[in-house]
């Protein structure tokens, strides 16, 4: 008998490319200095690249058709024909320009609205379902993908996201009905679109079904059968991909289904494995990481996959866990972080290393491990290196985080108590009126910072450009006759990466982009050891601030919760204690604060809803340690120290019970958009303690109208007490324009002192 084969294939790549080249390019297309077809050219030559990296790490499959110039779910909505209709665009003739319109908006009409791909930090365009709506199949997107990667003699496997996982993306519109009803509609468009792809000559097309890794209802999963008996219809074989999760609670359902294959994430959900050992088709074992930074200890792969291949022989196939989308291109290119932490250099893989990973694995399986014992002795040196650092695991730390005060999450004294306290000395006015931290991140702001980091600039001449920026921030908020004042964070680029920064167990990147949406990229930090706080990090510029003025200087800092959620964050031991970590840290921050005389701290924690885990049933234990994490960094503070919070920009209602037991002392949120209904859903609750909602929309450089404003005020006013309530703005002002800032904050201000004398 010859050796046994196995598969390995990709799920998906970036497709901004190494150095974003398709962010630049669509940009200028976008501004009219590029034209079309060149910007379809370098989408080709990036197509390329992107195949060629796959091919020559070994695999069997390139991935096709994942490319896309802005979403994947959009491409889906042009090739089911599910565009919004109130666009007034052919989905079959669809102009690029167009496409464009349909993911920014036009004059007329606004830009599809985005979410969040499950628990990533990859927005998708929400596909807008009308009980009328009507689908229509145009496969053009895969079948030039196919034909291109063909040409080069390729080996593809076009993918595309499934008729169940699109479906419940999306939202529905206009009168009531249920999307769900739209399937048996749905579902032969897309036999029409894999039969087009399958006429393209391939042996395998990858079916995406994430939706299997969330709370489906009953109704959903039982459709799963009878969509896929038609699907499998097509004259090619089908991989089921699953991702995010377990579908362990499916087994028996998708064991049962009539595709070829089945893809499971086995880095998410490892235990999930048992559940499918006896699946009699194709397994794909997704093995390697694909939504963070950290290299995969190959041996222990090979302890799980070399008993499985014994028992599925070449049905077993290997991948990583997801598309690769969620990852950095290429770690080679960070030659400032291989000088500056060599051992963290060496514990780290980006796409083009985690498909090299993949090919070790293969090869292992396929030749045995002596084939690749260099690879796989350096992969088994960085993880042994990396469990038994000292630059990572503190004593201290640890000590510290089990050596806890009892009740060291919990304020001395409850809320009624403190609020007397903080009153007291506060002496604010009903309604005080505050804002969010941030004021407008002037160019004059960034250039400094340019300047500075480029050397041009003197720390002390930076620094003393940042005073200036401080003093002027005050002197404006005097002027307005604010009460509770910022200092208008002018000497922070980012919220998480000035933290990170000054904090000890974190590192940068310098290309390690991942995409957000569209041409939009992040470059988290990466929190890799145990978390310190060397020296005080906001203290001096708070204290700056409130020397010059008489009237309060709120404290500002970022939530450890927003920290970790929005950094790649070390696998080597639990989220939970990461979290913790950072908060133990920002809670010396406080009490550093406290001592200096700032004794209104605000710690924003906008991500914390985003934190929450895919399954309803893990929410619980999520919010309890994130909950945790918040109390601990203000730990130790006085009860006449108030603390605020803030947060904006997703779905609270499901969560208040969590966020009322964060225990802050007031909490400012983003109301405006929605006409303060979430302000309801706060009273139905029975918020106790302070609440200050939004009472303008931050994102336009519209001025709100008095009426406005005082319409959104008297309806928070008529649902809680006047003494628990403050007028702010949604959100921090920092890409606002001065002009515009002020004039809202008038109008803002003006409001209040209005209902302030008619409450006398
Ligand atoms: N304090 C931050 C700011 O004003 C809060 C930003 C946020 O909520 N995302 O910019
Ligand atoms: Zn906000």
């Amino acid at each position: 008998m010859g050796i046994l084969h196995t598969t390995s294939h990709i799920l998906g790549f970036p497709r901004v490319g190494a150095k974003r080249e398709l962010k630049f390019a669509q940009e200028r297309y976008w501004r009219k200095e590029l034209a079309e077809q060149d910007l379809l050219d370098i989408a080709k030559v990036l197509r390329e690249k992107n195949w060629r990296n796959q091919a020559a790490s070994n695999v069997d499959f390139v991935a096709v058709g994942d490319f896309t110039f802005y979403d994947h779910i959009l491409d889906l909505q042009v090739a089911t024909g599910a565009i919004p209709a109130r666009f007034g665009f052919d989905s079959q003739n669809l102009t690029l320009d167009q496409y464009f319109q349909l993911a920014r908006g036009n004059k007329a009409q606004f830009a599809i609205e985005m979410t969040k791909w499950f628990d990533t930090n990859y927005h998708y365009l929400v596909p807008e379902f009308h009980a009328n709506t009507e689908f229509k199949p145009n496969p053009t997107h895969y079948v030039n993908q196919i034909r291109e990667a063909k040409a080069l003699g390729l080996t593809v496997k076009p993918v595309i996201v499934g008729p169940l996982t699109f479906l419940w993306l999306g939202k529905e519109k206009g009168a009531a009905f249920n999307r769900f009803d739209l399937l048996a509609k749905l579902v032969p468009v897309y036999q029409a679109i894999l039969a087009a792809i399958a006429a393209e000559g391939v042996e395998w097309i990858q079916i995406d079904e994430p939706a299997l890794a969330l709370d489906l209802p009953a109704e959903w999963v039982a459709a799963y059968e009878g969509v896929y008996a038609q699907l499998s219809q097509v004259n090619a074989k089908i991989l089921l991909a699953t991702y995010f999760g377990s579908v362990a609670e499916h087994a028996a359902l998708l064991k049962g289904l009539p595709v070829d294959g089945l893809h499971l994430d086995l880095v998410r959900a490892p235990e999930q494995l048992s559940a499918f050992e006896d699946y009699t088709k194709v397994l794909s074992a997704g093995v390697i990481e694909g939504r963070n930074i950290w290299r995969a200890n190959l041996n222990q792969v090979l302890d799980v996959l070399e008993p499985l291949k014994a028992k599925l022989g070449e049905r077993l196939w290997v991948a990583p866990s997801c598309s690769l989308l969620h990852t950095p291109y290429d770690l080679a290119v960070e030659t400032q972080l291989q000088e500056k932490n060599p051992y963290l250099y060496r514990w780290l893989a980006f796409t083009l290393q985690k498909v090299g990973e993949l090919n070790v694995v293969k090869q292992a399986l396929n030749q045995g491990r002596d084939a690749v014992r260099a690879e796989l002795d350096d992969s088994q040196a960085a993880a042994d290196a990396r469990a038994s650092s000292k630059l990572i695991h503190k004593a201290e730390v640890a000590e510290r985080l089990a050596n806890l005060p009892a009740n060291a999450d919990q304020r001395k004294s409850p809320f009624a108590e403190r609020i007397a306290q903080q009153n007291a000395w506060l002496n604010l006015p009903v309604l005080p009126t505050t804002t969010i931290g941030s004021f407008p991140q002037t160019l004059q702001i960034r250039h400094a910072r340019a300047a500075f980091k480029k050397g041009e600039l003197s720390l002390e001449d930076y620094e003393a450009a940042m005073r200036k920026e401080i003093e002027y921030v005050v002197r404006q908020q005097e002027e307005l006759d604010l009460d509770v004042l910022v200092h208008g964070e002018a000497e922070r680029n980012d919220m998480v990466e000035y933290f990170g920064e000054l904090l000890d167990g974190f590192a940068f990147t310098k290309f390690g982009w991942v995409q957000s949406y569209g041409s939009r990229c992040v470059k988290p930090p990466v929190i890799f050891g145990d978390v310190t706080r060397p020296t005080p990090m906001t203290v001096r510029w708070s204290e700056y601030a409130q020397s010059l003025t008489n009237r309060v200087m709120k404290g500002m800092l970022t939530g450890p919760v927003t920290i970790l959620q929005w950094s790649f964050v070390r696998n080597d031991i639990p989220r939970s204690t990461v979290c913790k970590q950072i908060a133990v840290a920002l809670s010396d921050e406080v009490l550093d604060l406290e001592k200096a005389g700032i004794k209104v701290i605000q710690i924003d924690e906008p991500a914390i809803r985003e934190g929450l885990p895919l399954k309803r049933a893990d929410w619980d234990a999520y919010l309890q340690w994130a909950g945790e994490a918040f109390r601990l960094s203000s730990m130790g503070c006085q009860d006449d120290t108030q603390i605020h919070t803030h947060m904006c920009y997703s779905e609270f209602n499901d969560i208040l019970p969590a966020i009322a037991a964060l225990d802050a002392d007031v909490i400012t949120i983003e109301t405006s958009r929605s006409d303060m209904d979430l302000l309801d859903a706060f009273v139905k609750f029975n918020y106790p303690n302070d609440i200050g909602p939004g009472v303008y929309d931050i994102h336009s450089p519209r001025v709100p109208t008095a009426n406005e404003i005082e319409h959104l005020l008297r309806k928070a006013l008529n649902v809680i007490p006047k003494e628990r309530l403050w007028v702010n703005p949604d959100c921090g002002l920092k890409t606002r324009g001065w002009t515009e800032t002020v004039e809202q904050l008038k109008v803002m201000v003006d409001v209040t002192k209005k209902l302030r004398a008619e409450l006398a």
